[in-house]
């Protein structure tokens, strides 16, 4: 079971729920209850409904944790024929409103309260879908090895697509058991964005994850996202005192035959906050709006308003003051190349998008809905191969 704290013993029965307000404050504060959650439910509360998190998605059903423990929750048909798009489904992290009926039958999600904090991707495939990674997420753990696999190409993408999440980024260097020069590692994280947090930390030695920890007090939630053997796992285990993922991976066939490991998860740490532990990534595309391009490329945007024409593209065009930089060895010609990427990708993004702002007629919910169907699927694919080493 997920959280098991000496604070917050875990059930899977099902009991009626109690009518004592006191100690069920405190849990949900254990969980990340807070005003913004709170302010949310009131209408829910009228209805006799519960404030659960979820912790773990399975196929047909959620493990949620609520004041009466963790329980089996599922999504009753009239709350998924009113759903518009895959996003509005539960996903791990969310604050759910929750029917439990009894001792037997299972809870019912009724609701999921507005999201906080959400970092997303765009989805695996060529359809224009969304991809949450994680939502209700206090700090944003971008985890990078500083092993042979640092590429600082990378971190930037990771920084440019979190800082508008809601949540604060942390750039998490871990391996540095295995770097020779952390400081000048430190020097090119530094020279991203102003202002941008990192830390160095080694789940091997242990070094930098009381640090880490200061990010988490009780009640606050991170999430660990980066590529597929930068460590996120080694790192939770770590901070939880034991195995944990390899012993509680969850298992359980899909639809066609394969087993699926679902690695993501909300875990109490002991003695601190929440974690979100998520698969690895292999692509990060870009989803939302440019507001962290212009936060982490701001050198670059205004070296591009001082170019002589309007529409430089700032490959061959004279009087490129971008180019000028780069001869001038001020700018790197690979920071250049991974903005007007990042920046082609969220025009690009733009233009699709726009047809779909308003309401959508019947057709086009229908169409979406089948595409978003295809790309969940595809995802669930891309999720057990991604979060596979
Ligand atoms: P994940 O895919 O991000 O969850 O990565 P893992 O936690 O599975 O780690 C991938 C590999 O890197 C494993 O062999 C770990 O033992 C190793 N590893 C993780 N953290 C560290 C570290 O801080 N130092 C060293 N030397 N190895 C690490
Ligand atoms: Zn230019």
């Amino acid at each position: 079971m997920s959280l098991e704290t000496p604070q917050h013993s875990t059930r899977s029965d099902h009991r009626s729920p109690t009518t004592n307000e006191e100690p069920i404050e405190m849990d949900l504060k254990t969980l990340g209850w807070n005003s913004f959650f709170h302010q949310h439910f009131e209408p829910y509360r009228e209805q006799g409904l519960l404030p659960a998190r979820v912790s773990s998605q399975h196929r047909e059903a959620y493990r949620i944790c609520c004041a009466e423990g963790e329980l089996i929750a599922s999504v009753p048909a009239r709350f998924r024929d009113g759903i518009e798009s895959p996003v509005d489904f539960p996903t791990v992290g969310d604050w759910v409103a929750v029917q439990i009926p009894g001792d037997t039958d299972p809870a019912s999600i009724c609701a999921v309260l507005p999201r906080q904090s959400k970092f997303a991707r765009r989805a695996a495939g060529d359809y224009d879908v969304e991809q949450l990674i994680a939502v209700n997420v206090d700090v944003l753990f971008l985890v990078n090895g500083l092993d042979g696999d640092f590429n600082i190409r990378r971190i930037e993408r990771y920084v440019a697509l979190a800082w508008d999440s809601g949540s604060n980024p942390v750039v998490l260097l871990n391996k540095a058991d295995l770097c020779d020069d952390v400081e000048a590692r430190i020097e090119q994280v530094e020279a991203i964005a102003i202002g941008l947090s990192f830390l160095p930390v080694s789940a091997e030695t242990g070094d930098g994850l009381d640090e880490m920890m200061a990010y988490l007090p009780t009640g606050t939630t991170a999430a660990l996202v980066g590529s597929s053997g930068v460590g996120k796992s080694s790192i939770v285990n770590r901070l939880l005192g034991k195995q944990h993922l390899a012993v509680n991976a969850v298992r359980e066939d899909d639809h066609r035959g394969r087993h699926t490991t679902s690695h993501r998860e909300l875990l109490v740490i002991p003695g601190g906050g929440l974690i979100i532990d998520t698969p690895g990534m292999r692509e990060l595309r870009m989803w939302g709006d440019d507001t962290g391009l212009q936060e982490v490329f701001g050198d670059v945007e205004e070296l591009a308003s001082t170019c002589r024409f309007g529409d430089c593209t700032h490959q061959h065009e004279p009087g490129c003051a971008v180019q000028a930089a780069i001869t001038r060895t001020e700018l790197d010609p690979g920071r250049l190349h991974s903005y007007l990427s990042m920046k082609r990708e969220f025009t690009r993004l733009a233009r699709k998008r726009k047809p779909k702002e308003g309401r959508m007629n019947k057709e086009e919910k229908r169409r979406d809905m089948r595409r978003s169907r295809h790309a969940t699927r595809s995802r669930l694919g891309t999720e057990r191969e991604e979060g596979e080493r």
